[in-house]
């Protein structure tokens, strides 16, 4: 008898399955803007970082199409072999021009762009300090790099500084790497303060402008404009994949650094290039989030609308601005049973479980686009409503007298 050397799966997978935290791929199909199809079931969509609506944009479609037409679908290559096209470049060129940056460096996803960059920056001997909250991108980067990763509490930048000044001495090179808006949370990271302690100590400094490229600050230049930083900030990363509706990432800063990251990030030397098209298609997308302003002003209005009014309905819904509304349920199967409710209802919804969140903080994560209606918004907490009375009930029932 053969010993099967994959048994071990089934025991993780009983193992999951028993704690609620299985996960599934479910097949969506797009329909009108700010809607999906999974099932045959129509819903509206809450679940997408397509925050300025563009994803689906006529014009994004012809953007590629025409960059497809030109160059091909696939690039071939990875982008100092022959991937590199004029699509490629005149991509990097709008972005630096709209970052205010020297020079940007293209990734095949902002994922590869947090793996590449961190290790084509650090490696052992040298230290890299993260929010405790950080996306797994920067985690992993750091695993990749062989750097040693401090982890310090959620915005706790007094930790922070106690920290680098206990290893003062200690490492070779220092980054300090953040996410400029919280991926579940929503929030802010105190870039401020970043800045400036990165600047006492001489350390590099990262910030991961997934969740804030396009939606916040100036023009949609992210969360360290919003906080007046960007200049200060060397090392700008972003995804083309969220509100710029495309797919890919990027780092804007000095000529020095970028051409650094082009000869030693893993992911850009040994990735192959997005496509042109997908290129082609983030660059119109930078066009009409500048020339649209609306669309930014939309989502920022509406989040500020939707906060106050479960917060009225008696939710937990975490100080942030923007289009990210965590609402915090506790446990796992809460937050399971509240999707399932919502879609249900005709709401797609995604429960966030742990190990994506700390455990105790499953949730509700709301992702509002400029695609969403105000109807929407009002069926949104017509059906939280039924939720928020239905918890009630539950508390009653378990209430001893
Ligand atoms: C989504 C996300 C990424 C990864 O970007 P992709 O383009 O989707 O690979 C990186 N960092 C943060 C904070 C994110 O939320």
């Amino acid at each position: 008898m053969s010993i099967d050397p994959f048994s071990w799966i089934d025991e993780i997978a009983e193992t999951r399955a028993r704690q609620g935290l299985t996960r599934r791929l479910i097949a969506i199909r797009p329909g009108a803007p700010g809607r999906v199809e999974q099932d045959g079931r129509p819903l509206l969509n809450f679940s997408s970082n397509d925050y300025l609506g563009l994803a689906g944009d006529p014009r994004l479609v012809e953007a590629a199409g025409r960059a497809a037409g030109r160059f091909g679908w696939g690039s071939g290559a990875s982008p100092l072999v022959s991937g590199w096209t004029e699509a490629h470049r005149e991509l990097a060129e709008a972005i630096a021009d709209f970052e205010g940056a020297e020079a940007v460096a293209l990734f095949p996803t902002g994922y590869a762009a947090n793996l590449g960059t961190i290790a084509a920056l650090v490696g052992p001997g040298d230290a890299v300090y993260g929010d405790r909250l950080n996306h797994s991108s920067l985690i992993q980067g750091v695993r990749l790099s062989g750097a040693r990763l401090r982890v310090y509490p959620h915005g706790d930048t007094d930790r922070l500084a106690s920290v680098l000044a206990r290893d003062q001495g200690r490492f070779r090179r220092i980054l300090i790497a953040t996410d400029g808006v919280f991926s579940m949370d929503g929030d802010l990271a105190p870039l401020p303060e970043l800045v400036a302690l990165a600047d006492r100590v001489g350390a590099m400094l990262l910030v991961d402008e997934a969740h804030g490229t396009g939606v916040f600050g100036d023009d949609g230049r992210g969360s360290a404009s919003a906080l007046g930083v960007a200049d200060r900030v060397p090392i700008r990363l972003g995804t083309l994949s969220k509100a710029l509706g495309s797919l890919g990432g990027f780092v804007a800063g000095s000529r020095r650094l970028v051409d650094h990251l082009i000869n030693h990030a893993p992911t850009l030397v040994y990735s192959t290039a997005m496509p042109a098209a997908a290129a082609a298609a983030a660059g119109e997308a930078l066009r009409i989030s500048r020339e649209e302003p609306w669309r930014r002003e939309r989502v920022h209005e509406i989040g500020r609308r939707l906060r106050s009014r479960l917060r009225a309905e008696g939710f937990a819904i975490p100080d942030s601005e923007g289009p990210i509304v965590p609402v915090i349920l506790g446990e796992a199967a809460e937050a399971c049973e509240a999707a399932a409710f919502l879609r249900e209802s005709g709401l797609l919804v995604p429960a966030i479980r742990p190990p994506t969140v700390p455990r105790g903080e499953a949730r509700l994560r709301i992702s509002l686009t400029a695609a969403l209606e105000d109807d929407a918004i009002d069926r949104l907490v017509e059906v939280m409503r039924g939720i928020r009375e239905d918890r009630g009930r539950g508390d009653r029932r378990s209430d001893p007298e």
